[in-house]
């Protein structure tokens, strides 16, 4: 039965427009897409980036400490801006390695995840016309985040060297090309993003590359908004160098970390930011009109991780430091399974991921011209249907009119259990014999 009023109300509420106009163009997410094919058809999936093995049982000792002692305030609200333990801890470790007194207070705030401190940082700073400095292939939800708080990305490509002599390519090997890394600043640019060590590359920047953005931050008085979620992952010797740490970088830096990365706890989705206080009050005012308490008892036990981490700093049991060893030797595995198959690989500096190429294996799935699919974006989900390996397209790293030049690639992640990375050789093994065999 409908009356004249019930058709009335349904007609006005058909013809308003929901969807903020800051949403436009903005709402496909790679990641929804390729989580939900992995999850229907993957056998193994190395896909998203996140560790299938537990975080230590030190920090899962601590969490369950946290939920049972009689102190049943850690399961009340805490403070606003992060958890005083938690900031006290992360100031005097954070200060120790930057070597400078930091206030837990000002200096540090807590966040749920990198996600959410990226999200303070971009809406703190960034006006409507500013341009913000991207530096790709980088993690995608920079974009989308510069776009709702009204700026506009500008993009910088790393480009890639082939090396000389057959070598296998390493993310080293992409760079940023000075000329046109400076031509990007101007008059208009709040703020560049900078991801070191990168997602989806792995590339960890040099002294050499980070003093040329520092720079250029100084010379046009710029932020810089430092992404450093894989800090302890870095292999090879390799040295992670804060970019807060150049002259003149540190009163507009904000470094950006998660508990997620650094203990393999991705889903406790504990983030924090530190920086220098004339930045994070800005931060802490969006943090306050929107999440404004992380959850108590995961920063509590956070806490207590980063406590025994900073006890045993430098030293063979440090967490931070066995890490990225068992990591560095999943890396090799994954290399060594997709050289062999003639996937190249891109020997990956620090992180969890690796990007590899497959043009050899074009002629498996053919390319569709004039596409609006990039082809890594068609093989990576054929290549998920048809042989059950996850894997992420490189092109989803990159904005709209870059993702063609960058097609053949796909990121694996190798923060995996062993058995894991074997199933994934064992895949790409059977798949090699059937392309080899008439
Ligand atoms: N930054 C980068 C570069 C990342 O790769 C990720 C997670 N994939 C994040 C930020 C988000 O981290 P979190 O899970 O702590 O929100």
């Amino acid at each position: 039965l409908q009356t004249p009023f019930l058709s009335l109300s349904l007609q006005a509420k058909m013809s308003r427009p929901v969807q903020a106009q800051r949403l436009e163009g903005i709402d496909k997410n790679i990641w929804v897409e390729f989580v939900k094919l992995a999850a229907t058809y993957s056998t193994v999936n190395l896909g998203q980036g996140f560790p299938d093995f537990p975080p230590p049982d030190f920090l899962k000792e601590a969490f369950v400490r946290a939920l049972s002692v009689e102190n049943y305030m850690l399961h009340q609200y805490t403070r606003a801006f992060g958890h005083p333990p938690l900031v006290k801890i992360l100031a005097q470790f954070f200060g120790k390695l930057l070597g400078r007194d930091l206030d837990p207070m000002t200096n540090v705030m807590v966040t749920v995840g990198a996600y959410q401190a990226l999200f303070c940082c971009f809406q703190a700073f960034v006006d409507e016309g500013d341009e913000v400095i991207i530096i790709e292939p980088c993690f995608d939800c920079y974009e989308p985040m510069v776009k709702m708080a009204g700026g506009t990305p500008v993009f910088v490509p790393l480009r890639p060297k082939a090396p000389k002599d057959g070598k296998l390519m390493s993310s080293a090997d992409w760079q940023l090309d000075p000329a046109e890394l400076s031509s990007k600043f101007s008059k208009r640019t709040k703020a560049i993003v900078l991801n070191s060590p990168n997602n989806p590359l792995g590339k960890v920047f040099s002294r050499g590359e980070l003093e040329l953005i520092a720079d250029l931050c100084v010379k046009h008085d710029i932020l810089c908004i430092s992404d450093e979620v894989y800090e302890w992952l870095v292999y090879d010797g390799k040295e992670h160098i804060r970019i807060a740490s150049l002259q003149g970088m540190w009163d507009r830096t904000v470094i950006i970390g998660s508990a997620g990365k650094t203990f393999s706890a991705t889903g406790w989705k504990v983030g924090w930011t530190v920086g220098p206080d004339r930045l994070l009050q800005h931060l802490r005012t969006v943090h306050q009109n929107s999440v404004y308490h992380c959850a108590t008892v995961a920063q509590e036990a956070v806490a207590q991780g980063f406590q025994r981490e900073l006890e045993l700093y430098g030293k063979p049991e440090s967490y931070f430091v066995q890490l990225p060893k068992e990591l560095q030797q999943k890396r090799d595995w994954l290399v060594q399974s997709l050289d062999a198959v003639g996937m190249k690989p891109i020997i990956p500096e620090g992180t969890y991921f690796l990007v590899a190429d497959i043009s050899e294996f074009k002629s498996d799935v053919p390319d569709v011209p004039n596409s609006d699919e990039p082809y890594d974006s068609r093989f990576a989900k054929w290549m998920v249907k048809n042989k059950g390996l996850a894997a992420i397209p490189l092109s989803a790293f990159y904005c709209g009119s870059h993702k063609n030049n960058y097609d053949h690639f796909i990121r694996f992640c190798f923060a995996k259990e062993e058995a894991t990375l074997k199933a994934a050789n064992d895949i790409l093994q059977k798949w090699k014999r059937e392309k080899t065999s008439p």
